[in-house]
């Protein structure tokens, strides 16, 4: 069985994010950048299935700027086998992604495709439901728990209620949820056997996609700042200010 994983490389999740001073977006000049997490949990997931002797071949994606070359290592350094860059300077949204996607499925055929249910730049979470509907395959998104059953699988999803449990047929379309597992780090001999694992190459315009941006954004603002807080004294105070300052009551 053949696993594909999309992979992200977003600004890392630890960084304080910074408005660009023209409001045309986030500074990324010099900012740390990783894997998308959600996406490092499905690399996991997928090597787990290769570690149980369930999949044959785990093959990472990442598409944009040829600096995702190191979020594909990172991912091969965590066990994936093979990676491909859709190198592109182009600002991509989720279905030019998913339209891409569907030309690397259409190529490499794999039985699963693995993606994260959200990169946490755009919190867009829509590229695998558009891949599942480009492709007309059967989707399990916002997976807690993946089980290989009966040449199916069993996706056990996050949902308001409580957990829903899906059975897909193969091929299929799993989105990662936080707590499908917890992703290992790469060793150091990992890190450095993963430089010699295959890296290919190629273009969005290989799949016949046009990247053209379909949504234009308008301006991008920091949050208000929450105003500090106060310590009243009193009950009475409270509702005091309450009543005439805040004037909720
Ligand atoms: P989104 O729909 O943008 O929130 O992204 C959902 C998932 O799609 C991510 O977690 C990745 O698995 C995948 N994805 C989105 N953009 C890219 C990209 N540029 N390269 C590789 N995978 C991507």
């Amino acid at each position: 069985m053949k696993v594909l994983v999309a992979v992200k490389r977003v600004i890392d999740y630890n960084v304080n994010v910074r408005v660009k001073p023209d409001n045309t977006g986030v500074a990324t000049a010099n900012v740390k950048m990783s894997m998308n997490p959600f996406d490092e949990i499905a690399v996991e997931e997928a090597i787990r299935l290769k570690e149980a002797g369930t999949a044959t071949e785990v093959v990472v994606v990442s598409m944009g700027e040829k600096k995702c070359q190191e979020t594909i290592r990172t991912a091969l350094a965590m066990g994936a086998d093979r990676g491909i860059l859709v190198e592109t300077d182009d600002e991509l949204e989720p279905l030019a992604v998913a339209k891409i996607l569907k030309g690397i499925v259409e190529k490499e055929s794999p039985d699963m495709v693995f993606l994260g249910k959200q990169a946490i730049d755009g919190d867009n979470a829509q590229t695998g439901q558009m891949l599942a509907a480009l492709l007309d395959w059967p989707q399990g998104t916002f997976a807690s728990k993946v089980e290989l059953a009966d040449g199916g699988v069993n996706v056990k999803r996050e949902v308001d209620g409580g957990l829903q449990t899906l059975k897909l047929s193969l091929p299929a379309i799993v989105t990662s949820d936080l707590r499908l597992n917890e992703p290992r780090y790469a060793s150091l001999p990992n890190i450095m056997k993963a430089k010699k694992k295959p890296l290919e190459t190629v273009t969005p315009a290989d799949f016949g996609v046009d990247t053209a941006a379909r949504v234009k954004v308008l301006k991008v603002e920091e949050p208000a700042k929450r105003q500090a807080g106060i310590k009243v004294e009193t009950v009475s105070e409270l509702v005091d200010k309450l009543k005439f300052e805040a004037k909720v009551v």
